[in-house]
């Protein structure tokens, strides 16, 4: 039986792990979750999984849960509020396994402190890895954590390596295994089709309907900018190890295939399978073994196309501002990703256009692209500077529509 500790459980990857642990009440326990602070479904999951300690961020909201536990007689579980508590959810000794299923660079300390104290984690949360690269590597290197990859792409390519390369995650250097370069498949989004004179009228309803996968909202204005596959182009240089011109995007509307490793003797090995994140999830909580998702199984029968093409930097800007950055250095990349989830974020709230993302995020980026990061406090730092010249454009761009 594995402890397990779910960062985010209120969220779609929250959703999708607690749906595989629901299958095997055998395998793993539910130890402790956390969230921002949703009450009512951290009520219900309270009541389902009974952890021993559950994380509300938000004080109040934690405040209310616990009132609402106690009158239901589960007053034996314990409510925390604040960032330190997740730190210490993550690092707690009687927890084997953590999800890290933050959305944003908040997951990031308490991810890093799960993998200090050597757990296994199964990480969702990639812009932990985007925001802090070597220092996070270094981290897993000086423990003896276990880091498997959730992102679909990035645990497609896990599967497809040898068992050397999966031992050595983050070390491990490619060419000792004849790989010859990485390939990164995307959708491109609800917009790739669109003509782009249509970009600016773009709304966060059209944003979120994402054709293929059920996310949360921010990750889904990503995959329609593609910032999202900019992300996971950072997150799987440092996951593998790997130089920038190892990584191909690779187009792929379908998301059948979810990502492939090409092999120095002309062998190409792909992942497939139905666009459901309880695969990767499965497949990460299990490793190496193999335990039932709940996932139907694929149907190449009733499959239409399987199209390939190559990525637009006109139509999706942010995906080459994310490949610049991955090419320039930590401080461009810690301040890409925190622009671009106040940009996000701005949109969503309808502050600014579909097409006033990249300029935000581009303006931040080149502002910070030179800043030094060398320990953790130069990330939590950049990242607070970022954030507020993002603000800042946000503000600009408001008053230039008034
Ligand atoms: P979501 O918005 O559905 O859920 C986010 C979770 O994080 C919620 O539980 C929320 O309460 C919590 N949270 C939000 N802000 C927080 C904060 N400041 N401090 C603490 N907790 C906070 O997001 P999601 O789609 O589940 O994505 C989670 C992570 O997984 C993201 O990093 C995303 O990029 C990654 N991911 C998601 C998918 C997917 O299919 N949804 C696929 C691959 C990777
Ligand atoms: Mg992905």
């Amino acid at each position: 039986m594995q402890n397990l500790c779910v960062l985010g459980a209120t969220g779609s990857i929250g959703d999708s792990t607690l749906d595989v642990v629901r299958r095997h009440p055998d395998k793993y326990n539910v130890r402790s979750l956390s969230a921002y602070s949703s009450v009512a479904k951290m009520l219900t999951l309270c009541q389902e999984f009974l952890p021993d300690i559950v994380v509300l961020v938000k004080p109040d909201a934690a405040k209310a849960l616990k009132r609402q536990l106690d009158a239901l007689s589960l007053e034996h579980i314990v409510v925390h509020s604040g960032e330190q508590a997740l730190i210490d959810i993550a690092s707690c000794d009687k927890t084997q396994v953590v999800m890290s299923a933050i959305v944003g660079a908040s997951g990031l300390l308490p991810t890093l402190a799960a993998v200090k104290h050597d757990k296994r984690v199964l990480l969702a949360n990639k812009e932990a890895l985007v925001t802090s690269g070597q220092i996070f590597i270094d981290a897993l290197k000086n423990s003896k954590a276990e880091l498997l990859p959730i992102d679909s792409e990035h645990n497609a390519i896990f599967q497809c390596l040898p068992e050397y390369q999966q031992r050595h995650i983050g070390q491990a250097r490619i060419e000792d295994s004849g790989i010859s370069k990485i390939l990164l498949t995307g959708s491109g989004g609800p917009f790739r089709t669109t003509p782009l004179e249509q970009f600016d009228d773009i709304t966060p309803a059209q944003a979120c309907a994402h054709p293929n996968w059920d996310m949360g909202r921010k990750i889904s204005v990503d995959s329609a900018t593609m910032m999202n596959k900019g992300l996971e182009f950072i997150e799987a240089k440092w996951l593998f190890n790997l130089q920038p011109d190892d990584i191909q995007v690779v187009l792929h509307p379908q998301s059948t295939i979810h990502s492939m490793v090409q092999y120095k003797d002309g062998s190409v090995i792909a992942q497939m399978g139905n666009p459901d994140m309880r695969t990767p999830i499965a497949h990460a909580m299990a490793f190496p073994d193999r335990i039932e998702s709940g996932v139907e199984p694929f149907d190449f029968f009733s499959c239409k196309n399987f199209e390939f093409g190559q990525a637009d930097f006109a139509r999706y800007p942010n995906l080459k501002l994310a490949i610049d950055a991955c090419r320039s250095g930590q401080g461009a990349c810690t301040a890409l990703n925190a622009a671009n989830e106040i940009s996000v974020d701005a949109f969503l709230n309808e502050k600014i256009k579909f097409t006033d993302i990249s300029k935000v995020n581009e303006h931040v980026m080149q502002k910070f692209m030179d800043v030094d990061i060398t320990c953790i406090d130069d990330v939590v730092a950049l990242d607070r500077q970022a954030r507020d010249a993002a603000h800042q454009w946000v503000s600009k761009l408001l008053e230039q529509k008034a």
